[in-house]
């Protein structure tokens, strides 16, 4: 195609291809226009001059022509002559006509009589002139052109009157070369010249004078010439002629004469050619010049343009480009736009990543950056590293109660110190309360459970958020690489489960993931799921330890504490599914049932025998615990005074009066209200003060420590000592040793619990119990074996 070889690749090239081609066109057209022009010049002007050299021939023609005619007049009205001639005397007119003809340098002087005579010197005419110029000059043509014996004559003739005409005296000269010579010679130019002439028979031009040849196209253009006065164009002897034709004066009928200048085109051209040759010169030079700045101009243009491109394609790679800017052109701006767009991807590029790969809120990397890094970490299989996984305790109490803002902050302030006790590792959040940590590990010994503590301690710290005192704390699951997971998935589930074991022991400390997490993560969920149904197929049972009152010597309470008899796994401990009904949010029906059935067992003990029932603080948070309470208590026709609540701290961490309104109008009912696990939770004092208890119960640990750590003693002496202060009750937990028991007798305890007493009992135990010690039981009494301690 022929378009695509005129298809340039660059730009460049395509402007100067374009600018450069339509200029030098435009230079080519007009030297061309002035070539021409000179030429035409040239030719004007050598047609002016042959006009110029017409007209003096013109003058010379008629000079002559007067001058042989006053001559001819002159003689014919001589008297002697006029004699000479009427009476034939042809000695006397030859004499007479000699020597006029001398005089006059004419060719030719003769006498023409009307009787057809001829005298004087008539050669060379023949009888045909004769016949043909004595009609002429019969019709009255005195004057002009006459071909005789094959040349052009000038002719000039005057009648001869004695008195009426009886003849004319007649002059011709030969219009020769030396004339034409002359004629020649008075040109500025030096021009040819010739006379051409037409004569019956034959009608074509021929040369009368001058030494050309006609050809028949030089004979055509003599015609239209003649006929239309302009310069023609004439070849003589091969050369190309500017010919100038002008029509002389014929005297005989059916003759026609024409005068010829000519002049050689080349040499007409000739003169004009150094013109012609700077011409030329110029418009070579001009379009060099034009080739020369297009190049240039291209080069400008394209060059800001070139370096554009290049930026643009690097940009495209995500390297960093800054284009110089030079001046104020449209290139300059747009190099300038160039950068300014080039800073703003940057910068969007950077919010992206950041965006993608950080945690708004915290600052720190995000889930997909974490995803990330540790790919990068195990793609080396020599890496060895522990990620800890994070989970805040009782985070989701926190922003319950004291809304997200709080919360925002605790995360904010958590990150911050975990961020500062991690060093060096990679640390990020996923969501929530969770977040991970990646050491990699050097083989140091301890380098795990030191970082682990590091963070413990750093979370433990009080933190004061919209004037609530709070003290954080955050349970950690640790897993392996590669022995635990050799990839980010397995590797999370295993760290999960780790934490999942953590959050069970009691929260706020750190476990590592072991084998059978897996296993022990398979039961949680089979609990779960069979959890939903054990109430209605009855597979729940309490049971009830006694609390022994050590002022009265006797048991004045019963704890009731459930049991689940699943039916393929036997009895399932409270500690291993009351956290999960609590995920669930089963413990709401269970936590009922468990109300319901208390009530019911002791209305049939005798009064004023209490029972204590363990109340979750997701039971708190849903409404209608009040009503389910006063329902079951109605239903059983217990005295309210004989049944006792224990909650645990966890039940404030909501903060909201709501709760508080909820137990003040449970103690107005008359039911006992008794802070449980006492001295395990955050602030468990602060709380003393916004609420009356009856009860604290003194947590087993306290007790489990009396006579092992030195200052637990102390601690238990200065509760009970408070407590007494703020007119409550006390009982100890978990006594399993009389040692205790003496100990706590002796720090004024109100009451005692645990194994050393009794274990927790069936109700038909707790029947018999009562039976046994001869109180009236109502009911359906079956035989049971009490403990012989709870007797006691
Ligand atoms: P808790 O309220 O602190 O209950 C006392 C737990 O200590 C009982 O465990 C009891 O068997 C155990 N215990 C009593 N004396 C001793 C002793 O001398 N030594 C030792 N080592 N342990 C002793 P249990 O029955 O397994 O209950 C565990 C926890 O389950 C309870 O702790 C309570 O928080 C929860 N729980 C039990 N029943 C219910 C219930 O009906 N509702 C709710 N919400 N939670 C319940
Ligand atoms: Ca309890
Ligand atoms: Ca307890």
């Amino acid at each position: 195609m022929i378009r695509g070889r005129f298809q340039f690749r660059s730009l460049r090239a395509r402007l100067a291809a374009g600018y450069g081609g339509l200029f030098a066109l435009v230079m080519a057209l007009v030297v061309a226009i002035l070539w021409i022009s000179v030429d035409r010049i040239g030719g004007r002007d050598v047609v002016q001059q042959m006009g110029a050299s017409s007209a003096v021939f013109d003058r010379l023609w008629d000079q002559r022509a007067r001058e042989m005619q006053a001559s001819a007049a002159l003689v014919a009205r001589d008297f002697g002559f006029r004699a000479a001639v009427a009476t034939g005397d042809e000695a006397t007119v030859t004499s007479a006509l000699d020597n006029l003809q001398g005089r006059r340098r004419a060719d030719l002087a003769a006498i023409l009589s009307q009787d057809g005579r001829v005298m004087g010197r008539v050669a060379p005419l023949e009888k045909a002139d004769v016949a043909r110029l004595w009609d002429s000059l019969d019709e009255g043509k005195m004057t002009g052109v006459v071909r005789i014996a094959g040349r052009a004559r000038q002719v000039s003739a005057a009648p001869i009157m004695a008195p009426t005409n009886i003849g004319w005296v007649v002059f011709a000269t030969d219009i020769d070369q030396r004339e034409l010579d002359s004629l020649e010679r008075l040109s500025a130019i030096p021009i040819h010249a010739g006379v051409a002439s037409s004569a019956p028979p034959n009608p074509a031009w021929t040369m009368v004078a001058g030494d050309i040849r006609l050809d028949p196209a030089a004979r055509a253009a003599i015609e239209t010439s003649l006929h239309d006065q302009e310069a023609t164009s004439l070849s003589v002897g091969g050369e190309e002629n500017i010919a100038f034709v002008k029509s002389l004066p014929a005297m005989v009928a059916g003759e026609r004469a024409a005068l010829l200048l000519y002049y050689p085109r080349s040499e007409a051209i000739a003169a004009y050619r150094p013109v012609k040759q700077i011409v030329l010169l110029v418009g070579l030079i001009g379009i060099l010049l034009v080739a020369y700045a297009s190049l240039r101009g291209a080069r400008r243009i394209t060059e800001p343009l070139g370096r554009l491109d290049r930026a643009a394609g690097r940009l495209a790679e995500g390297e960093r480009t800054v284009l110089a800017v030079e001046g104020e052109d449209e290139l300059a701006r747009l190099a300038a736009g160039f950068n300014r767009m080039a800073e703003q991807i940057e910068e969007r590029e950077r919010r992206i990543t950041e965006l993608a790969y950080n945690d708004g809120l915290t600052g720190l990397a995000n889930r997909a950056m974490f995803q990330r890094h540790v790919d990068l970490l195990l793609a080396n299989n020599t890496n060895q590293l522990a990620l800890f996984c994070l989970d805040l305790d009782h985070f989701k109490t926190v922003n319950d109660s004291l809304g997200h803002h709080a919360g925002d902050r605790l995360l904010v302030e958590i990150a911050r110190r975990l961020r500062e006790a991690a060093g060096s590792c990679f640390i990020a959040r996923l969501g929530g309360d969770e977040f991970v940590v990646v050491q990699p590990l050097s083989g140091e010994r301890g380098e795990v459970d030191r970082l682990a503590e590091a963070m413990l301690g750093a979370v433990r710290q009080p933190i004061e958020i919209d004037g609530h005192h709070i003290v954080p704390g955050t349970s950690i699951g640790v897993a392996f690489a590669p022995v635990d997971g050799k990839d980010v998935a397995t590797l999370m589930k295993a760290a999960d489960l780790a934490l999942y074991r953590a959050k069970s022991e009691g929260r706020g400390v750190c476990s590592f993931f072991e084998r059978d997490m897996n296993e022990r993560a398979q039961a949680r969920r089979r609990i779960e799921s069979d959890l939903g149904i054990a109430i209605e197929r009855g597979e729940f049972e309490l049971h009830f330890q006694p609390l022994f009152d050590l002022a009265d010597q006797k048991v004045c309470a019963f704890e009731a504490l459930i049991r689940w008899n699943h039916p393929s796994r036997g009895q399932i401990s409270p500690v291993e599914f009351v956290p999960v009904a609590e995920d669930t949010g089963l413990i709401v029906p269970i936590g009922r049932w468990v109300i319901e059935e208390a009530c019911r067992r002791a209305a049939s003990w005798p009064a004023p025998l209490r029972v204590a029932v363990n109340v979750s603080s997701i039971q708190f948070r849903r409404p209608g615990l009040g009503e389910q309470i006063v329902s079951a208590l109605e239903a059983s026709g217990l005295d309210p005074a004989r049944l006792e609540i224990e909650i645990t701290e966890s039940v404030f961490l909501d903060g909201d009066e709501a709760t508080l309104r909820q137990l003040h109008s449970l103690k107005r009912l008359g039911i006992r209200i008794a802070l449980d696990d006492f001295g395990t939770g955050y602030s468990s004092l602060s709380y003393l003060q916004s609420f009356p208890f009856d009860k604290l119960k003194i947590d087993r640990s306290f007790i489990q420590a009396l006579m092992t750590k030195p200052n637990a003693s102390a601690v238990v002496k200065s509760i009970t000592e408070l407590a007494r202060a703020l007119g409550m009750e006390t009982t100890a937990e978990g006594v399993e040793e009389n040692a205790q028991l003496m100990a706590l007798i002796a720090h004024g305890c109100s009451s005692v619990q645990g194994f050393l007493l009794s274990r927790p009992l069936s109700a038909m135990q707790v029947d018999d119990l009562l039976r046994s010690k001869g109180l009236p039981v109502t009911g359906r009494a079956e035989r049971a074996t009490p403990t012989d301690r709870a007797a006691g």
